[in-house]
């Protein structure tokens, strides 16, 4: 037969989104459902995975493991802070590792994680650590939850150039029976339960060779304390750290007080032009000055839903402006960075001037006339 012709014929699965998306989009999906703050991807090859995790607000701690360092150091520097982190920094912490090592191997930088990814891993382990993996993973790090993919081997003769592998490193491929008889016995001896599913659809008609991707997530049955599972477990390190990456947080007092202070300038700032241009509005008329009062008012309940209701006003005497602290932690957001208002006071204490009974911020408008 014509080979163009059989070519033509053969039956081409392509999967939209590619399939190693749709992987990472179940590992977020997982992550946006159970919200673990410390998550661990092991074989993390070029953290694609770990990247798109790091957007997921719930997660402070990510680490990343793989056997080859060079592959985790190609874009490793995508899993660093951006100017932007630094402008605004966020309310949750998140520090990102990554180690040079292997799953076959404990070291102690691994325990008390929430959650551990294995995404096409498990393939590419030899025989000697595909049989230590179920110990690392499942007896030592004991997380609460593992998830496990590997390919279908059923799906295979549906890809026209697969002969034995989808990939050349892979040591195995598994069919469905095959994994899930391996996952419910590891389950099993580690106190697991183990509920199977997949990704990359059959086409229609097909449906018993099952998913492309077969996934196996795991549940521990019994809790088990960060602290307790450290202390127990005493190990030497022996992975390399390759890279490491605190964001800033204001969870950090230093980042918490610049942005306190940004924050109050920037909404004691808006207080006094508002009020400067209504005062200029009104001049002297005293039925204007009410109408102006009123402005003043349902300029601030719009502006800030405000959290307090009963402030003093801001005002003017002589050449300053006073705005109120009171006001000004009425703001949603400043309430929401201080929490209290005795921290406000704390956070700006010697950093924004104040009136003389440090009630107020204080602006001095004389140059401002002047140039007015
Ligand atoms: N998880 C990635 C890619 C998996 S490819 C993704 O979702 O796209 C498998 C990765 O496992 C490779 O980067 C390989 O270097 C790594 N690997 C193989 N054996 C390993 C071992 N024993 N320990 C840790 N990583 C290993």
């Amino acid at each position: 037969m014509d080979k163009n012709f059989q070519e033509e014929f053969k039956p081409v699965i392509k999967f939209e989104p590619p399939l190693y998306k749709q992987r990472h989009q179940f590992v977020k999906d997982l992550v946006e459902k159970y919200k673990p703050k410390k998550v661990a991807d092991l074989g993390c090859a070029d953290c694609s995975l770990l990247w798109m995790l790091k957007f997921c607000s719930c997660i402070e701690v990510l680490a990343g493991l793989d056997i080859c360092a060079n592959v985790m150091k190609e874009k490793m520097h995508t899993l660093s802070p951006l100017p932007v982190d630094y402008l605004q920094p966020s309310e949750r912490s998140l520090t990102v590792t990554l180690h040079h090592g292997s799953v076959a191997h404990k070291d102690p930088c691994m325990l008390g994680f929430d959650l551990v990814t294995c995404i096409e891993l498990i393939e590419h382990l030899e025989e000697s650590e595909l049989k230590k993996f179920p110990e690392v993973v499942f007896g030592f790090m004991a997380p609460s939850i593992v998830v496990i993919s590997t390919p279908n081997s059923e799906f295979n003769p549906l890809f026209p150039r697969v002969m034995l592998y989808r990939h050349p490193d892979h040591k195995f491929e598994w069919s469905q029976a095959q994994f899930q008889s391996w996952a419910l016995e590891t389950a099993r001896c580690y106190g697991y339960s183990v509920e199977f599913t997949g990704v990359g659809h059959p086409p229609t008609g097909m449906e018993k060779v099952g998913f492309c991707t077969q996934i196996g997530v795991f549940f521990r049955k019994s809790p088990q304390t960060g602290e307790s599972v450290q202390s127990e477990k005493p190990t030497e390190a022996v992975y390399k750290t390759v890279f490491k990456a605190v964001y800033p947080s204001l969870k950090d007092g230093k980042y918490l007080q610049n942005a306190v202070i940004s924050e109050v300038i920037f909404t004691a700032q808006i207080i006094k032009h508002r009020l400067m241009s209504k005062r200029e509005e009104s001049g002297d008329d005293p039925e204007r000055k009410s109408k102006f009062q009123h402005s003043v008012d349902s300029f601030s309940d719009c502006l800030g839903k405000l959290v307090v209701e009963k402030h003093m006003e801001p005002f003017v005497s002589g050449n300053e402006v006073y705005i109120p602290l009171s006001t000004i932690f009425s703001f949603p957001k400043v309430n929401r960075l201080c929490g209290t208002f005795e921290k406000l006071c704390k956070l700006i204490a010697g950093k924004v001037t104040l009136s003389s009974d440090g009630s107020a911020v204080m602006f001095n408008i004389e140059h401002e006339n002047e140039e007015n």
